[in-house]
């Protein structure tokens, strides 16, 4: 194939750009420098080494399909480490390589995401988050928690399915804060926190990054189910929050389960992270996705009619973000074209939107659930490193369900299972096998998937 290496991994770039999710893509793929293109071997460096194995563990099958399809042919992959720093946001490949480390963090960042601490969204403030029955005790506590850090409800620990709210609402405590006061601020991703300490060790500046975390007056830790991917930053954080909480500094983090259902969540952090006051987001009810609708469209400065708000409304359910980007695909089809939108051609437009959305309540977290009910073991066990056969299967069932049912990919699988993609990969195989030779094993999975999809979600709290 005559393909460059630039432009090979530019194009597999705007593969995968598609793939993940943009805080995945910037820390993970946005990293990766290509460097070196040989008959049979494509060359990736990273700035160290924490990036390969992680890279190596997570996204190399990921990374690897997309090259070979894009090339045309195998290749194999390998990362190398070259010890130089990018910026991590940078999404072109093109990006000449810095000497000079690039000061990893802005304490009041604004618009473009940092390195590795994503910035504060002028978008997700309090004025422009809707309230109604599903959101308003975790906007009223986060409000008063703004109002007053330290002293309403510390920690405030907030909850909840995918794009329900739980970052506007983190965000809008960051900026009212902001405005309010001199308070040091850190608002980051679980992600970025881990990534900041993995570097700090690295290069010996532990101390600086404790000081930094252990100085602040609000820490808001978006996403923090993902702490357990590293007992050393529990550790690390088991601290910081104890110093933080002794000195009432506030402390807010966002998780999509309950602290108690984070698997592999030390005791005492559990026990900590339900010391304040905990708030649950849940779906929007009808009456809060049309307002959420009147409310954005004013935003987008578009006039759509109310039967098609109704529309939209009716059929996206579950998740906030998926009525912006429906909304925002009717807004750019009207002003591109310069067309009024038609009842049918709302719902040619939205069909794919609608089809995910029927497709996706499964999370992988109901699934988890309904397996470990089925099976009657511990929801613990999804996550355990116990390989005795009771726990086995029925984990490999549940990872085997979530390919099947849900849009997740391996490496997102794996993380909810604490385990790797190679090995959600292996489990489905298994599965395959299994359905094809074993008739109960067929029938488990036939009616695991239909009551699953049937929304027959059991009670949690296994
Ligand atoms: P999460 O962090 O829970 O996945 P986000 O906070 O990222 O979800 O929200 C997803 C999108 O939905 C964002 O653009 C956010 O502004 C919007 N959104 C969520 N809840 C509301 C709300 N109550 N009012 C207005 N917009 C909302
Ligand atoms: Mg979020």
């Amino acid at each position: 194939m005559n393909i460059n290496l630039e432009s090979l991994w530019h194009k597999v770039c705007q593969g995968l750009r598609e793939q993940l999710n943009a805080d995945v893509y910037a820390r993970w793929i946005a990293v990766i420098i290509p460097k070196r293109l040989d008959p049979d071997k494509l060359i990736l460096s990273v700035s160290n080494d924490f990036y390969q194995t992680w890279l190596e563990e997570n996204y190399l099958p990921l990374i690897r399909e997309s090259v070979n399809r894009i090339y045309g042919r195998d290749l194999t992959v390998q990362f190398e480490v070259t010890p130089v720093i990018m910026p991590a946001v940078s999404s072109t490949p093109s990006v000449e390589p810095s000497a000079t480390r690039k000061p990893a963090h802005t304490k009041k960042t604004c618009g473009q995401a940092a390195s590795s601490e994503l910035a504060l969204n002028p978008k997700y403030a309090f004025g422009s988050f809707v309230v109604g029955p599903s959101n308003s005790f975790a906007h009223a506590s986060s409000l008063a928690v703004a109002q007053a850090p330290g002293k309403a409800y510390n920690p405030l620990f907030i909850y909840g399915g995918v794009g329900l709210g739980k970052t506007h609402l983190m965000q809008a405590i960051g900026h009212y804060v902001l405005t309010q006061s001199k308070a040091h601020v850190h608002y980051l991703s679980c992600e970025a926190l881990m990534n900041e300490y993995i570097d700090s060790l690295q290069n010996r500046h532990v101390k600086q990054f404790r000081d930094k975390y252990r100085s602040t007056d609000l820490l808001l830790i978006d996403d923090i189910h993902f702490l357990t991917r590293t007992s050393a930053l529990q550790e690390e954080f088991f601290h910081t929050f104890n110093v933080l909480y002794d000195a009432h500094k506030q402390i807010v983090m966002a998780s999509d389960r309950p602290a108690s259902e984070i698997s592999g969540l030390e005791k005492r952090l559990v026990t900590r992270f339900e010391w304040g006051l905990v708030t649950e987001l849940l779906a929007p009810d009808f009456e809060t996705r049309m307002a959420i609708l009147h409310s954005k469209q004013k935003t987008l400065n578009v006039a759509l009619d109310e039967d098609i708000l109704t529309f939209i409304a009716l059929h996206i359910c579950s998740n906030i973000r998926s009525l912006e980007g429906a909304l925002l695909r009717l807004a750019s089809y009207a002003s591109i074209y310069q067309k009024k939108i038609s009842m049918d051609l709302a719902e040619s437009l939205l069909q794919s939107i609608i089809e995910q959305e029927k497709k996706e309540p499964v999370s992988i977290n109901a699934i988890q659930r309904n397996v470990a009910d089925y099976f009657d073991i511990r929801m613990a066990d999804m996550t355990s490193k116990q390989r005795s056969q009771s726990v086995a299967l029925p984990r490999q069932v549940a990872m085997y369900l979530c390919r099947s049912l849900t849009t997740a990919s391996l490496p997102e699988i794996g993380a909810a299972f604490s385990k790797t993609h190679a090995t959600v990969m292996h489990a489905c195989r298994r599965i395959n096998q299994k359905i094809i030779n074993d008739q109960q094993v067929k029938q488990i999975i036939t009616k695991l998937s239909k009551q699953i999809d049937e929304h027959k979600l059991s009670v949690p709290g296994k």
